[in-house]
């Protein structure tokens, strides 16, 4: 008998881009989470299904084994710390950069230079922390869980640690990207029990992923 397999999704972009590479695998998710209110969406295939999660919180689902496996973006599995996951695939998929980014006017070069104590807004408070540690700045790390861009508008921090994509939520905030800190795509997690457990079932669509995936690069 077939062994039923999770996999475990957000909305949006990395949903979207991730299904050219389930149809590559011969999956096919038979409703649309953006018009369906349903957190576990039926596929073609009898054995698999799809559950729809907050980004963040993939690596999670999949950690503790309630979703097999899924698509995060690298930006969220350094917030995560990655425990308990395979990461066998990037999937060249949501590509995007993070970045720190300013208010117009405000002059980073020199509030770095001068070793002022940087107050900076984000989500990413790891990657955050991480950066500025190497680069020897102090940081007061402000957490925020979105619109990010806001904070510098109205005083709340000197800086922000965002993703960026086109540029042009930024740019209509009247804010400037100053320094690009890595880039950013999302790869294909899977928990290690199940990698182990359902290995013949995981398989082929790891490996169809994979092939999928080296096209995009
Ligand atoms: P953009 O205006 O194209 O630069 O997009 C920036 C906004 O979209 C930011 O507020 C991000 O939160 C979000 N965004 C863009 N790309 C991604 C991605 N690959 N993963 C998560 N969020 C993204």
């Amino acid at each position: 008998m077939s062994q039923p397999l999770t996999m475990a999704l957000s909305k949006g972009r990395i949903f979207e881009e991730t299904l050219p590479l389930l149809k590559a695998a011969g999956i096919v998710v038979t409703e649309d989470p953006e018009t369906s209110r349903k957190l576990i969406l039926p596929t073609n295939d009898p054995v698999v299904r799809v559950i729809i999660v907050r980004a963040s919180d993939v690596p999670t689902y999949v950690q503790y084994g309630a979703a097999d496996f899924g698509v995060a973006g690298k930006d969220v599995l350094l917030e995560h710390g990655g425990e308990g996951l395979y990461q066998p695939v990037d999937l060249n998929i949501a590509r995007c950069r993070m970045s720190v980014a300013v208010s117009a006017g405000f002059d980073y070069a020199s509030a770095v230079r001068q070793g002022a104590r940087l107050r900076v807004a984000t989500k990413f408070t790891q990657t955050a922390r991480q950066h500025f540690a190497a680069k020897g700045v102090h940081v007061d790390l402000i957490k925020l869980y979105g619109s990010m861009e806001l904070a510098p508008l109205v005083g709340l921090s000197d800086a922000i640690v965002d993703v960026v994509s086109t540029g042009s939520t930024l740019r209509a905030n009247n804010l400037v990207e100053v320094e690009k800190i890595m880039e950013i795509s999302s790869r294909l997690v899977v928990n290690q029990a199940a990698m182990k457990m359902k290995r013949e079932r995981l398989q082929p669509i790891l490996a169809a992923f994979e092939r999928a995936a080296a096209a995009i690069a």
